[in-house]
């Protein structure tokens, strides 16, 4: 599955107005090299699920850096 770094970016902005740092975002550690689960929450109690392949998290390479960046 690709683009999950832009369906995160369209959850985060539909929730944009939910108040400003109202989405938090967390990458669960895999438990194997096969990938991560990915998952984000709004204040607003709306929550944002995906499983990110290593394939994938190749791809979204760029997610990583904006992780660690809000952390
Ligand atoms: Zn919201």
């Amino acid at each position: 599955m690709k683009g999950v770094y832009r369906q995160l970016q369209n959850f985060m902005s539909v929730h944009e107005g939910c108040g400003p740092n109202a989405v938090a975002v967390d990458a669960v550690p895999p438990p194997s090299p096969e990938g991560y689960n990915l998952s984000a929450c709004c204040d607003c109690g709306a929550t944002f699920q995906r499983w990110v392949s290593a394939e994938d998290a190749r791809h979204d390479m760029i997610f990583t850096t904006l992780l660690v960046s809000w952390n």
